[in-house]
């Protein structure tokens, strides 16, 4: 089973607020012309649309990828409210 089948078996119930926070979107337009976490999200969480950076919170799989793979530590990265996040199926 590839990583997108895979991925189908997971299910979210996704809080209204997010638990990421790009904490200064000027760092991001300015000093990161990669945008690294578009690259590094095993679940394209992050989408640079524009001029800004959209956070598809909804979708993330709690990886923790995001803690330490931004290179100016811009992300702010907590687990979901109880209750909240990814729902892995087991077996
Ligand atoms: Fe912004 Fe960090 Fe993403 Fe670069 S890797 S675009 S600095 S959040
Ligand atoms: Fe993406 Fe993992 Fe960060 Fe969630 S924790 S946003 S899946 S890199």
């Amino acid at each position: 089973m590839n990583i997108e089948e895979k991925q189908y078996l997971v299910r979210f119930n996704a809080d209204t607020e997010s638990h990421l926070k790009i904490v200064n979107a000027h760092i991001c337009a300015t000093r990161c012309p990669d945008k690294l976490c578009t690259i590094f999200c095993p679940a394209e969480v992050y989408k640079w649309e524009g001029d800004r950076m959209h956070v598809g919170f909804e979708g993330c799989h709690e990886c923790g990828s995001c803690r330490i793979g931004c290179p100016y530590d811009n992300i702010e990265w907590r687990y979901p409210k109880g209750g909240y996040g990814i729902v892995f199926r087991l077996g």
